[in-house]
């Protein structure tokens, strides 16, 4: 059974992580749904407090490092002033990736309500902030593009009116009314809970073996399904943008802040979508934000590495620096400083880990 020997050490606004560089908090953004402004009021604290970025995850979480250990309680003061922390009890179970295009382009259903109502039920069920921190949900819209990804509860979408509540991955699942979609997501996160209490460290519904065969009406099903980067540049009226390293800089985060005319998407490829701006895609991309799909950083990632951490011995930004300045055109990169591979995007893609004594790049593949 996978992680049996592993702590749940997933950080959050009130269970900071202590880094080399200082401690860091994870701010959960369900589905990534953001706005400018709260962009900017997040950058102003990370300015204040931490080392001024902020940096996407790929659950698209943000996070603020370089903080004060132990963190001071104006900061976590400051977060929840800036309504990224409305609730105590469940600031590291709130794991919701979802389609960043949904409701701006393509797709078959909306799901920006689903998304808000699933946070809100989960918030409100105070038996629910048991749930493992790495546990996660997927709001697909029905284009396919985050139900490839490893989840544990899932929506597809099929139209406005119906869709698939998924177990475990998108081949297998309930058909329901789209209005049903948060009450089953919920009663089968309590359902996973009581299955899962008579053993320790189970994270995911993948780690109990049998028991998405054993929830009533589940079928098997074939829905479309990938892991897909949101396209680059202007998409329909948006501004797409890649952030480099997936590190947004003070002077980024300003530019956000001051091209948004209405909601901001933070995508599981680390990038922001800017609803209704793409007329701004030039401003974004003179502070160094990537809006060409040729440009080398829309393929490269790198874990935060040394010296941030204290695991790797290399400078991964370094390398990562070097290869997209080498010229060479390039697949799917990520960059790692130690066998964790912190931050891999879930797709295909080539790895490069820091071997132990850190005098060369080992060169794997990963599928
Ligand atoms: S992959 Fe290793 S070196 Fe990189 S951030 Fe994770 S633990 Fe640190």
């Amino acid at each position: 059974m996978a992680g049996v020997t592993d702590p749940d050490r997933c950080p959050g606004v009130l269970r900071p992580h202590s880094a080399a560089d200082g401690a860091l908090v994870r701010i959960r953004v369900p589905g990534g749904q953001t706005t400018g402004a709260a962009i900017g009021r997040l950058r102003r604290i990370a300015q204040q407090f931490g080392s001024g970025d902020l940096q996407l995850t790929s659950r698209a979480s943000l996070q603020i490092r370089g903080l004060a250990d132990p963190v001071p309680d104006s900061l976590i003061r400051a977060i929840r002033e800036s309504g990224f922390l409305p609730s105590q009890t469940h600031d590291r179970v709130r794991n919701i990736v979802a389609s960043p295009l949904t409701g701006i382009s393509g797709g078959k259903a909306d799901v920006r309500e689903l998304i808000a109502n699933l946070d809100a039920g989960l918030n409100a069920e105070p038996r629910l902030a048991s749930l493992p921190s790495r546990f996660l949900f997927a709001i697909d819209d029905g284009r396919g593009d985050v139900s490839g990804m490893p989840f544990d509860l899932g929506y597809q979408a099929v139209d406005h009116h119906h869709g698939w509540v998924l177990l475990g991955g998108a081949d297998r699942g309930l058909y329901v009314p789209a209005r049903d979609a948060v009450p089953t997501l919920l009663e089968l996160a309590h359902r996973f809970l009581t299955a899962s209490q008579e053993f320790d460290h189970v994270w995911h519904v993948r780690d109990l073996a049998d028991w998405a065969t054993t929830v009533p009406g589940v079928r098997l099903v074939e829905l479309p399904r990938g892991v897909m980067a949101t396209p680059l540049g202007a998409v329909v009226g948006a501004a797409s943008v890649q952030v480099p390293l997936a590190l947004l800089t003070p002077a980024q985060a300003t530019s956000v802040e001051a091209c948004a005319a209405g909601p901001v998407v933070i995508t599981p490829s680390r990038g922001l979508v800017l609803a209704g701006a793409a007329g701004r895609l030039p401003e974004l991309a003179a502070v160094g934000l990537i809006d060409n799909p040729a440009s080398p950083w829309s393929a490269i990632s790198a874990c935060v590495g040394a010296p941030s951490c204290a695991s790797s011995l290399i400078s991964t930004r370094a390398y990562a620096t070097a290869l997209a300045q080498s010229g060479s055109p390039l697949r799917r990169t990520h960059i790692s400083g130690c066998e964790r591979r912190c931050g891999a995007p879930a797709g295909d893609h080539r790895d490069l880990v820091a071997p132990r004594d850190a005098q060369l790049l080992t060169l794997g593949e990963s599928r």
